[in-house]
C-alpha cells in the first residue's frame, strides 16, 4: 500500500488558511481514493466516497471517479438503510456484493452488472462516513482486501475528523481574530504573543508593533499600584480577573474597558498563557453620560436641572456649618408664556438660553440651573448671619437686574426680560433641600403677586401671610355663594363739584377672617382663575344696582351716575368674557353708556391683538373705556391712539408726589395736555385734600376722586351723599344769589 501518497495530503491541509470549505476535503479524499484504485490487485476502476450526516440521516457523496452521471446524480445524497451504501451507513459493517442484485436499489437502464466493496469510514466508533468500490461481477470477497479496504477507510476517517477539527479551529480563529472585543495572547511571562484586529483598534497599536511587549505599556496612570496587586493575586489565586479598567491608547487618550483575563493551563496547573479579552466601554459610558445628562441638565439651556439642582443643594446644605448659610434665589420671567404663545416655541427657547448665557458667572463659585419652564434658580453659599445675606442677596440680584435690563432682540423683536425673584435660606438642621426649595418658591409667588417689589425673601411673616393667602384661596371658592361679597362706590365729581359717576369697587367680608382688602384678594383669585367668575358677579351686581336705583327713581331730576367697573386683565383677554358683559347688559336693557370699563395699562401690554379687538367691541357696543392707574406702566401716552380709550386716570401715586414739588406738578400737567390733545378726558384720583384738588383743578382735570369727595359708599349711602351733596350745592348757590 503506497502510504505516501497519502502522506503527501497532510501539507495541504495546512495550507489552508481560513475556515475549511468541503471543496477542501473532497480534495483530500479524492487522493486517497485514487491511491485505492491504482491498487493493481482490486481490479477496480471507480467508487465514491460518502461522508455521514447522522442527525440528517444521509450520506452525502463528496467525491466519486469514474461513476456514471446517472449515480453521481442520483446518489448525491442517500438516506439511510437505501440500497447498499444506506444499509452499510446503518449497520456500520463492510458489505461485499459480488453482482447487481435486489439490495442495489438504484439502477439505470443500461446498467452493467458489477461487485462491490462497501465500507464504513468511522473514528472510534463514530460513523463519519461510507466508501463504495466497484469490482468486477463475480469478484469474490477476499478477507485480506478486505482488511487492506478497511484501513483505507480508517484513515479516511482521520482525515475526515482532522478536517472537522481543523475546521472547528479555524472557524474559531475566525472568531477570535474578528470579534468585536479585543483579545491578546500572551506566554506565561506576560509578553504578547498574538492580538486581534479589534485589540489592535482598541489600542492603536500593530500586533507588531507590541509582539514580546507586556501589556504594561497600556497602563493609563489611573490605577493605584494596589489595584493591580489585587487584580494579579485574583489570577494567582482563582485563575481570572474581571472588571473595569482605564487603559492608554497609543494616541495618548485614556479610555474605559472591561477587561477579563483569563490564566490558561496545563493539565499539571502550571501557566501557559494568559488570554486579555477588552471590551470597550466608551459607548456604555458615552450613553451613561447621556442618560445623566438627560436626566441632571436641561437640554434647551445645558443648565443643571431641578435634580441636579436637589443633588448640589443637598451637597451644599451638609457642609453648609462651615461654608456659611445656602442661599436659593428662584426667578421667573414675566412673559414667557406670551413670548411662546405669540412669537412660537423657537423664540421661547431663544429667550431661554439668552437668559442662561446673560446670568452666568454672576455666582462664583456657585450653581445656576433652570428649574421650571421660565424658572432658573441660583444658589450659593454666604457667610452667615442675616446682615451677611442680605447683601449677597442684595448683590446677586442687583447683578441680576443689570443683565436682565436691556431688552433680548428676537426676529426684529425687542422681548423685555422682566422677572420675578423670591430668595430663601438656610443651614443644615435649620432646614432641609426640599423646605429650602419651597420657601424660595414661596417667596417667589409672593413677589409676583406684588408689583414694583424688586424681590421677596422669605422669612417668618412671609411663611404667616403665605398659609393665610392658601387658606384665602379656598375660601374665595364659597365667597359668591355665601353672600360675603357686596359692592361699593366711591363719587367722582366734575369740574364744578357735582357727582357724575362712581367708581365701583368690590369688598369681601370673610365670616372668619373679616374685611380682606381687594388689593390683596383679587391678584388671588386671578391666579387661581376665579377672577372671571368674580367679575361676572360684579358686573351683574352692579347692573342689579342700577335697577333698584331706576326703580326708586333715586337720583331724581339729577343726572344718573356713570358706573366705573374694574377689568381684570385675564376678563379683558377672553372674548367669551366680553360677549357675556355685552349679553348681561341687553337682557337688563340698560343702556351700554351707563358703564364705563377701568382697563389698567399693564392688561394692554400683552396680547395686544386680542385685547385691542376686545377693546374696540366694547367701544362699538356703547360703553366707555378708562384706562387705570395710568403712568404706572410702561405704555407711553403716544400709542393710546391705538386703543379706543375714552377716559385717563392719573394715579394716585402722581398726585400724592404733587406735593413734592413743582417738577411732580409739572409731570402732572404735561400728562393732562397730552390727554386733552388726544381727546381724552383725564381723571385724578386719591385727592385727598383741598390743595391737591386746587391744583388738579388748575391743572385742567376734568373729574375727581378720592377720600376729599368721599370714602368708597353703599348703594343706600351713596344715594344719601348725593343727596345731601345736592342739598349743599343748593344752599351754597342760595347763599350766593341771596349775597348777589
Ligand atoms: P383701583 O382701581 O386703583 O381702585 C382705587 C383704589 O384706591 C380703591 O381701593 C380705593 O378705595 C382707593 N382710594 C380711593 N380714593 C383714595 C384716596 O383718596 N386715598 C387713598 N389712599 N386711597 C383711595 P380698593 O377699593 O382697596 O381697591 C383696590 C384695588 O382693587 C383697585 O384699585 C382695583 O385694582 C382692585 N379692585 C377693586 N374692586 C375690583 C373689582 O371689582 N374688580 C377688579 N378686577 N379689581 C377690583
Ligand atoms: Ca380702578
Ligand atoms: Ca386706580
Amino acid at each position: 500500500m503506497n502510504m505516501n501518497g497519502v502522506r503527501d495530503l497532510w501539507p495541504r491541509l495546512g495550507e489552508v488558511s481560513g475556515p475549511l470549505d468541503n471543496d477542501s476535503l473532497a480534495e483530500i479524499l479524492k487522493g486517497v481514493l485514487e491511491t485505492i484504485l491504482h491498487l493493481p490487485w482490486l481490479a477496480t476502476n471507480a467508487g465514491g466516497v460518502f461522508v455521514a450526516h447522522p442527525q440528517k440521516g444521509h450520506l452525502e457523496l463528496v467525491t466519486q471517479i469514474n461513476f456514471s452521471p446517472f449515480i453521481a446524480g442520483t446518489c448525491r445524497r442517500v438516506q439511510y438503510g437505501h440500497c447498499l451504501c444506506g444499509r452499510v451507513a446503518q449497520s456500520g459493517r463492510l458489505l461485499h456484493v459480488d453482482c447487481v442484485d435486489e439490495r442495489h436499489e438504484t439502477r439505470y437502464e443500461g446498467m452493467s452488472n458489477h461487485g462491490h466493496y462497501v465500507v464504513p469510514i468511522k473514528w472510534e466508533d463514530d460513523l463519519l462516513g461510507v466508501m463504495v468500490l466497484y469490482v468486477e461481477v463475480h469478484h469474490q470477497f477476499d478477507e485480506n482486501e478486505g482488511k487492506v479496504l478497511e484501513d483505507f477507510a480508517s484513515l479516511m476517517g482521520q482525515l475526515i475528523q482532522t478536517w472537522r477539527v481543523r475546521q472547528d479551529m479555524a472557524i474559531a480563529d475566525m472568531i477570535l481574530l474578528h470579534s468585536n472585543h479585543g483579545i491578546i495572547m500572551t506566554d506565561s511571562d506576560l509578553k504578547i504573543q498574538w492580538a486581534n484586529r479589534a485589540f489592535e483598534a482598541i489600542s492603536g497599536y500593530r500586533l507588531n508593533e507590541i509582539l514580546g511587549q507586556t501589556p504594561g505599556l497600556l497602563c493609563s496612570g489611573k490605577h493605584s499600584v494596589d489595584f493591580y496587586n489585587a487584580m494579579w493575586s485574583q489570577i494567582e489565586q482563582r485563575g481570572y480577573w474581571e472588571g473595569e479598567i482605564w487603559n492608554r491608547h497609543k494616541n495618548g487618550g485614556i479610555y474605559p474597558h472591561w477587561l477579563n483575563i483569563v490564566a490558561l493551563k496545563d493539565t499539571e496547573g502550571r501557566i501557559l498563557r494568559y488570554a486579555g479579552l477588552y471590551v470597550d466601554l466608551s459607548p456604555i459610558k458615552a450613553a451613561q453620560e447621556r442618560i445623566h445628562h438627560l436626566a441632571f441638565y436641561d437640554e434647551v439651556t445645558g443648565l443643571p436641572n431641578i435634580n441636579c439642582l436637589r443633588d448640589k443643594l443637598g451637597r451644599m446644605l451638609a457642609v453648609s456649618g462651615e461654608k456659611g448659610e445656602v442661599v436659593v434665589l428662584l426667578f421667573s420671567l414675566k412673559h414667557f408664556q406670551e413670548i411662546n404663545a405669540s412669537l412660537g416655541r423657537k423664540a421661547g427657547d431663544a429667550v431661554l438660553r439668552e437668559v442662561a448665557s446673560r446670568i452666568q458667572g454672576i455666582l462664583q463659585p456657585g450653581v445656576v440651573a433652570r428649574v421650571g419652564t421660565d424658572e432658573f434658580a441660583m444658589a450659593w453659599h454666604s457667610p452667615g448671619g442675616p446682615t451677611n445675606v442680605e447683601t449677597t442677596v442684595g448683590q446677586v440680584v442687583r447683578s441680576l437686574e443689570i443683565r436682565l435690563r436691556s431688552p433680548f432682540e428676537y426676529a426684529f423683536q425687542e422681548l423685555d426680560l422682566v422677572c420675578s425673584v423670591g430668595v430663601a435660606w438656610g443651614e443644615n438642621g435649620d432646614v432641609e433641600t426640599e423646605s429650602l426649595l419651597k420657601r424660595a418658591t414661596l417667596a417667589l409667588n409672593a413677589c409676583k403677586s406684588r408689583s414694583g417689589v424688586s424681590y421677596m425673601a422669605y422669612d417668618l411673616d412671609l411663611g404667616r401671610q403665605i398659609e393665610h393667602r392658601h387658606l384665602l384661596a379656598n375660601s374665595i371658592t364659597t365667597a359668591i355663594k355665601s353672600g360675603e361679597f357686596s359692592l361699593v362706590y366711591q363719587p367722582q365729581v366734575g369740574r364744578d363739584g357735582k357727582m357724575t359717576g362712581a367708581e365701583v369697587l368690590l369688598r369681601w367680608e370673610n365670616q372668619i377672617y373679616g374685611m380682606i382688602p381687594p388689593d390683596f384678594f383679587v391678584p388671588l383669585a386671578e391666579e387661581r382663575g376665579y377672577i372671571i367668575e368674580i367679575g361676572a358677579w360684579v358686573f351683574e351686581e352692579t347692573l342689579r344696582q342700577i335697577r333698584r336705583w331706576r326703580d326708586q327713581d333715586a337720583f331724581g331730576d339729577q343726572r344718573f351716575p356713570k358706573l366705573a367697573i374694574n377689568l381684570s386683565p385675564l376678563q379683558l383677554m377672553s372674548r367669551n368674557v366680553i360677549t357675556s358683559l355685552v349679553n348681561a347688559c341687553d337682557i337688563c336693557e340698560e343702556h351700554p353708556g351707563t358703564i364705563e370699563f377701568e382697563v389698567t395699562e399693564s392688561s394692554m401690554e400683552h396680547h395686544f391683538e386680542s385685547v385691542s379687538e376686545h377693546m374696540r367691541l366694547l367701544a362699538e357696543h356703547g360703553f366707555k373705556l378708562a384706562l387705570d392707574d395710568f403712568g404706572t406702566g410702561h405704555s407711553s401716552l403716544a400709542r393710546l391712539h391705538q386703543f379706543p380709550v375714552d377716559i385717563l386716570k392719573i394715579d394716585r401715586s402722581f398726585v400724592v408726589n404733587m406735593s413734592q414739588g413743582s417738577a411732580h406738578v409739572a409731570l402732572v400737567r404735561s400728562i393732562v395736555d397730552m390727554a386733552h390733545a388726544l381727546g381724552l378726558q383725564v381723571v385724578a384720583e386719591g385727592v385727598e385734600n383741598q390743595k391737591q384738588y386746587d391744583i388738579l383743578l388748575k391743572l385742567g382735570c376734568d373729574f375727581f376722586q378720592g377720600f376729599f369727595f368721599s370714602k368708597p359708599l353703599g348703594g343706600d349711602e351713596f344715594i344719601a351723599w348725593v343727596k345731601q351733596r345736592s342739598e349743599t350745592f343748593r344752599s351754597q348757590f342760595l347763599l350766593e344769589s341771596v349775597d348777589g
